[in-house]
C-alpha cells in the first residue's frame, strides 16, 4: 500500500471536518431534515432535463401523474398496451417503437477512467495475456497487464442507474432492459410486470432453439411474485369477479390480462398464451370499439396492468380460508437458556407483536375512552392470530386467551404420538386482545425455564404437535432452536465433526438429509399448508444439522434465519428485527404456483424453495412471502413466429394473512426476433445471473462443488465465446469482448463461485447448506448484493451526503469496489451483502471520526463496545449521515435484519469476513477478478480456435500470478 491513499484519506476526512464543525445541526433541526428524507422517491420527480428527451418517449404524463392510470385509461397519449392491434403488426407495441437499445445511463462511460467512447458491439478489454504482443487499449502501466481499474465495475453499474431513477419513473413497456435489480425504482405498470416481480433473461426472444443456443444463455424468468411495492407505487389492485371467478382461457386456463384480444364484437376472448378463441362469460361481456378495444378497458385494471390480484371463489379453496395463524414454537432447553437465546427470542416476539409499545400499559391492551373499550392494534397483520408453544424434553402449550386471568400452561409429554393439548380456539388469539397475557408469558418464560434446564430439545415431536394444532387451518410455525435436537423421536446426531476437509462424497452427504422423520414432517406440513420459519442459533459455533432441520423450511417455502456464532447481547437487535420482519411482512400460505408461456415454448424447469411432486405439477408453497424468489426456464417446442409477441404469465394462488384466497398474476411480454443478435442487446444481466445461481445451488446435492464451479466457468466461457463468434463483430484476439448488457456478468459469476454456498476449501456443512438454500430462495436484488457487496466509505463523505437533496431524495455516496487495493488507510467502511453489515475500521482511523460516530471519549478502536449493533444517536454530522445511509440500506434489503457487526482491523474476528467479501481479490484458492477475466479470455480464445475440451478446463482454483501486487498480500497475512 503506497502512502498516497493514506494521505488522501486523512485529507478527505480532515478537510470535511475542518470546515464543517460550525454547520453541525442541533438535534431538532436534524430530525426535521431526516423527516424530509424520502427513501422511496415518492416526491414528484423534477422536470426532466432536455438531454434526457431522446431516451424516453412521451414520459411526461406518466411521470407527473403516477397514480390512477387505469382510472382514466390514458397513458400520456401514447399507444396503449391493449390497443395493440394484435398479431400481425410486430412494431405496434410502445416498447417496440424505441429504436435505440442504449439505456439512459449507459450513454455514460462504462468504467472509471475510461475516456474512449463505447463501441456499440460490446465492451472490449485488452487482456494482453497469452495472445502475443498487443496494443493494450487500457493496458495498465509498463507491465502491459490488465489494469484492474479498467475492468467493468459493479459499483458503477449500480450507482449510475440508481442516480438516474432517483428522479425518473420506470415505465414498464418503454424500457427494453430493466436497470439492475439493486436500483430503487418507482415502476409505472403499463401492462408488463415491474422488474421487481419478474425479470426475463432476454427481453427479445430468438425465434428458434438454434438461435438461442448460439448465445449459450438461458431463456427464463426470475420471479418474486409478492415483492413489495414501493411507496409512490400504486397498490396492486384486488379484483372480485364474484362466484364465477376471474375470466380465464378455457383451454390453457391462463388468466385474463392486458394482452388478451377481444374479437367478434367482444364476444370472444382470444388467449395471448395459447391462441384459443374462447367464448366470453356473459357477465364479462363488453363491446369493442372499431379498433378492437373493449369500450370498458379504461375501467378494467386486469386489462391494463401487468400485475393484478383476483379474489377467487370456493372452487379454488382446498379448505375454508382463515386469517393466518402464527404459532411460535420456542426452544427452552438448557443451551438456549444459558446463552440468552430464549431471552432474545421472547423479547423479539414482543417487539414483533407490539413494536416499541411493549411496556406501556398493563391493561390487556385496553383503554377506557368515552365509556367504550378501545384496543390498540398490534403489529400483526389485521385478522391474523398468534399462539405460543415451548419445548425442551416436553412440549408446552399456552392458553393466553383474554378470558384467562393469567397465561395457562398445558404440558404434552407424549413424544411418541404428540398432539395439540389445547383446542385452536384457545391456542390462537388476537395479539392486541391478549396483550397482557402474552406480555406476561414472554417475560416469564426465560426465567421459568432457566430453573429447569432440560439439556436436550425434542424438535421433531414438537413440530408434530405444532402441525396438529394447525392442520385444520394451515398457517405458519416460527420455530427457534438453540442446540442440536438430540432427544426423543427424530433425534439427530453430530454428523459433521469438522474433521474432513474438501469436497469429497462424505462432505456432500453432509449437505443432504435422509432422515425419514423430517422427510415425512415436511411432506405433512406442505399438505396442510403450514410453512416453517426457523431461527437457529449455534451459541458456540456448534453443529445443528441444518441440512436436516432446514430441509423442513426449504420444502415448505419457509425461511431459515441462522446465527452461526450467536453472541448475547450483540445479536439481539438483528434477532428482534428478523422476528418482526417474519411476522409483519407481506406473505401468504397454502400456495400453489404455475407459470404459463406462449405457444412454441414450454416450461423446462423451476428452481427455488418449494415442493414440486412431479414434473409439470404446480409448485406447492406452504409459505410464500414478499422476499420469496424463484426462477423458471423455458425450452422451444418449435419455431416462434416473429410476427407475434411472446407472453408469460405466473399465477400464484394463495391465502393472504387476512384470510382471503387470491391469485396474484404477473404478466410479461417480449417480442420475437429471427436472429439472436437483437436478443443480445436486450439481456437482463440480473435474470441471467439469477437463473445460473439458483440452478447451480440446486445441483449441489448431485454433483461435487468442484464440478458445479467448473460448470459455471465453462458456461461463462460459452456465453462470452458465443458472443464473440456470432455477435460482436471483429476485434483483435487480445481483447476480451463483453456483451454490453453482461459487462459485470463475469464478476457476478466470480462472486457466486466465491460464495459460501459454492466456494472451495473447508466450510462447515451447516453454513454451506444454509447459504445454498439462501441462493435458491432469494429475490434478484438480494442476490445481487449477496454476489457483490455494497461498500460505502464513511471517512470521505461529502457534507450533503446522507441527507435529502432539493427534491427530497437521499444522497447516497457511490460504492467502492470490493478490493483491498481500493481501501484507504485510515478509512472507515460499511460493507453490506444483504445478509450481514460490517463496519470495518482501519487501525489508524482518525480519533475524531470515531468520536463523531460513536460518541465523546470513544477515540480509540479499543474503546468501542464490541457488542455494538447500532449507532448511538448523536448530534454530529457524521453520525446523522451514517444513520441515514444505514436506513436507506435497510430499505433496499431482503429478509435479513440490518445490524452492525464491528470489524476493527486487528481486533475483531469479523475482519476475516471483510476480507472474504472483497470478491475482486484473490482469496484462498479462488482467483482475483483480473485473473478470472484472463482465464475466461483464454477459454474464449481456445474455443474460438476450436481447441477447447470442456473436460480439461483450467479449474476455478487455478490462478495466474499477476502484477498487481499488494491486493492479495493482505489476504494471506490476515
Ligand atoms: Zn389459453
Amino acid at each position: 500500500m503506497s502512502a498516497a491513499p493514506m494521505q488522501q484519506a486523512y485529507e478527505q476526512y480532515g478537510g470535511q471536518y475542518g470546515g464543517q464543525q460550525q454547520h453541525l445541526q442541533p438535534e431538532r433541526s436534524l430530525s426535521r431534515q431526516l423527516s424530509q428524507v424520502s427513501l422511496d422517491g415518492s416526491a414528484q420527480p423534477h422536470a426532466r432535463k432536455k438531454k434526457d428527451r431522446h431516451a424516453y418517449h412521451q414520459m411526461d404524463t406518466p411521470v407527473t401523474s403516477p397514480g390512477g392510470q387505469y382510472m382514466n385509461g390514458q397513458i400520456g397519449g401514447q399507444p396503449q398496451p391493449g390497443s395493440t392491434p394484435g398479431p400481425g403488426t410486430p412494431s405496434a407495441a410502445p416498447w417496440q417503437q424505441q429504436q435505440t437499445p442504449t439505456q439512459p445511463w449507459q450513454s455514460q462511460s462504462p468504467a472509471q477512467g475510461m475516456n474512449q467512447p463505447l463501441p456499440q458491439a460490446g465492451t472490449p478489454i485488452s487482456m494482453n495475456a497469452g495472445g502475443g504482443p498487443q496494443q493494450g487499449q487500457f493496458g495498465g502501466g509498463g507491465q502491459g497487464r490488465v489494469n484492474p481499474d479498467h475492468i467493468p465495475s459493479v459499483p458503477l453499474s449500480r450507482d449510475q442507474p440508481a442516480d438516474y431513477y432517483r428522479t425518473q419513473m420506470y415505465p414498464t413497456m418503454e424500457q427494453r432492459v430493466p436497470p439492475p435489480a439493486t436500483t430503487p425504482l418507482i415502476a409505472y405498470d403499463q401492462g408488463n410486470a415491474s422488474p421487481k416481480h419478474a425479470r426475463l433473461t432476454m427481453n427479445c426472444i430468438p425465434s428458434s432453439q438454434e438461435q438461442l443456443a448460439a448465445t449459450a444463455l438461458p431463456l427464463g424468468l426470475v420471479l418474486q411474485p409478492l415483492a413489495k411495492q414501493s411507496e409512490g407505487e400504486q397498490a396492486i389492485p384486488v379484483l372480485d369477479f364474484g362466484e364465477t371467478g376471474p375470466p380465464r382461457c378455457k383451454r390453457c386456463r391462463a388468466y385474463v390480462n392486458p394482452f388478451m384480444i377481444f374479437s367478434n364484437g367482444g364476444n370472444k376472448m382470444n388467449c395471448n398464451l395459447c391462441g384459443h378463441p374462447g367464448e366470453i362469460q356473459p357477465d364479462y361481456f363488453a363491446p369493442t370499439d372499431p379498433s378492437g378495444v373493449r369500450v370498458d378497458r379504461a375501467q378494467r385494471p386486469e386489462l391494463l396492468l401487468g400485475t393484478c390480484e383476483f379474489l377467487v371463489p370456493k372452487e379454488y379453496w382446498s379448505k375454508e380460508p382463515v386469517a393466518l395463524r402464527y404459532l411460535f414454537l420456542i426452544d427452552v432447553s438448557a443451551e438456549a437458556c444459558n446463552r440468552g437465546f430464549v431471552q432474545g427470542v421472547c423479547d423479539g416476539i414482543l417487539a414483533a407483536l407490539y413494536g416499541d409499545d411493549v411496556d406501556e400499559e398493563e391493561t390487556n391492551g385496553e383503554e377506557e375512552s368515552d365509556g367504550e373499550t378501545e384496543i390498540k392494534p398490534s403489529k400483526v397483520p389485521a385478522g391474523a392470530k398468534v399462539g405460543f408453544m415451548t419445548f425442551d424434553r416436553e412440549i408446552h402449550f399456552y392458553n393466553v386467551s383474554p378470558s384467562q386471568p393469567a397465561p395457562q400452561q398445558l404440558v404434552m409429554s407424549d413424544l411418541e404420538d404428540p398432539f395439540a393439548a389445547i383446542s385452536a380456539e384457545y391456542l390462537f388469539v388476537d395479539a392486541a386482545e391478549s396483550k397482557n397475557n402474552i406480555t406476561s408469558l414472554m417475560k416469564s418464560i426465560p426465567e421459568m425455564f432457566f430453573n429447569i434446564k432440560h439439556a436436550e430439545p425434542a424438535l421433531l415431536p414438537s413440530l408434530q404437535a405444532a402441525l396438529s394444532a394447525l392442520e385444520a387451518s394451515g398457517g405458519k410455525i416460527i420455530c427457534s432452536l438453540g442446540s442440536l435436537p438430540t432427544y426423543g423421536p427424530g433425534k439427530l446426531q453430530v454428523r459433521d465433526k469438522g474433521q474432513t476437509q474438501g469436497d469429497d462424497d462424505h462432505n456432500r452427504k453432509l449437505l443432504k438429509t435422509e432422515h425419514p422423520g423430517f422427510g415425512k414432517m415436511q411432506a405433512d406440513l406442505v399438505k396442510a399448508g403450514v410453512g416453517v420459519d426457523f431461527f437457529l442459533a449455534a451459541p458456540s459455533g456448534g453443529y445443528l444439522d441444518i441440512a436436516t432441520i432446514g430441509y423442513v423450511a426449504e420444502k415448505t417455502g419457509g425461511e431459515t434465519y441462522y446465527f452461526p456464532n450467536w453472541t448475547y447481547p450483540r445479536d439481539l437487535l438483528r434477532l428482534a428485527k428478523e422476528l418482526s420482519h417474519t411476522v409483519q411482512r407481506d406473505q401468504g400460505y397454502a400456495a400453489l404456483m404455475k407459470v404459463r408461456c406462449s405457444n412454441g415454448l414450454q416450461v423446462s424447469h423451476y428452481s427455488g424453495n418449494f415442493t414440486q411432486h412431479t414434473f409439470g405439477a404446480d409448485l406447492e408453497l406452504a409459505s410464500v412471502t414478499e422476499d420469496s424468489g424463484m426462477c423458471v426456464t423455458f425450452t422451444y417446442d418449435g419455431k416462434l413466429d416473429t410476427k407475434t409477441d411472446t407472453y408469460f404469465q405466473s399465477a400464484l394462488l394463495y391465502t393472504t394473512t387476512s384470510g382471503q384466497r387470491r391469485v396474484r398474476c404477473t404478466n410479461v411480454v417480449a417480442h420475437v426476433n429471427e436472429s439472436a443478435r437483437e436478443s443480445m442487446k436486450m439481456i437482463d444481466q440480473d435474470a441471467v445471473v439469477g437463473i445460473m445461481a439458483k440452478e447451480s445451488a440446486a445441483k449441489v446435492h448431485d454433483r461435487s462443488l468442484k464440478d458445479v464451479r467448473q460448470h459455471l466457468q465453462e458456461k461463462s466461457i460459452d456465453i462470452l465465446a458465443g458472443y464473440r463468434k456470432h455477435f460482436s463483430g471483429s476485434h483483435p484476439p487480445g481483447q476480451l469482448v463483453l456483451p454490453e448488457n453482461l459487462k459485470e456478468f463475469a464478476m457476478y459469476m466470480l462472486g457466486l463461485i466465491k460464495s459460501r454456498a459454492l466456494k472451495g476449501g473447508h466450510e462447515p456443512s451447516d453454513r454451506r447448506i444454509y447459504e445454498v438454500r439462501l441462493l435458491k430462495g432469494m429475490g434478484a436484488a438480494e442476490l445481487s448484493l449477496y454476489l457483490y457487496p455494497r461498500i460505502i466509505a464513511l471517512h470521505s463523505l461529502e457534507p450533503e451526503q446522507g441527507f435529502a437533496d432539493e427534491n427530497g431524495h437521499l444522497k447516497i455516496p457511490h460504492g467502492v469496489r470490493a478490493s483491498f487495493s481500493q481501501i484507504e488507510e485510515g478509512g472507515a467502511y460499511l460493507v453490506d451483502n444483504g445478509q450481514i453489515l460490517l463496519l470495518w475500521l482501519h487501525a489508524q482511523v482518525s480519533p475524531n471520526l470515531l468520536e463523531d460516530l460513536f460518541g465523546e471519549g470513544c477515540d480509540d478502536l479499543q474503546k468501542i463496545d464490541p457488542n455494538l449493533s447500532a449507532l448511538p444517536v448523536l448530534d454530529t454530522l457524521l453520525n446523522a449521515q451514517v444513520r441515514n445511509i444505514l436506513l436507506s440500506m435497510e430499505e433496499g434489503r431482503g429478509s435479513k435484519g440490518l445490524a452492525i457487526q464491528l470489524a476493527r482491523q486487528g481486533l475483531d474476528g469479523a475482519e476475516f469476513e471483510f476480507a472474504r467479501l472483497l470478491y475482486e481479490d484473490r482469496n484462498g484458492e479462488a482467483s482475483s477478478y483480473v485473473d478470472w477475466l484472463v482465464m475466461l479470455h483464454r477459454g474464449v480464445g481456445t474455443e474460438l480456435s476450436g481447441q477447447r475440451s470442456k473436460e480439461s478446463g483450467d479449474g476455478v482454483g487455478h490462478t495466474i500470478t499477476n502484477t498487481i501486487s499488494g491486493i492479495t498480500g493482505y489476504m494471506s497475512s490476515s
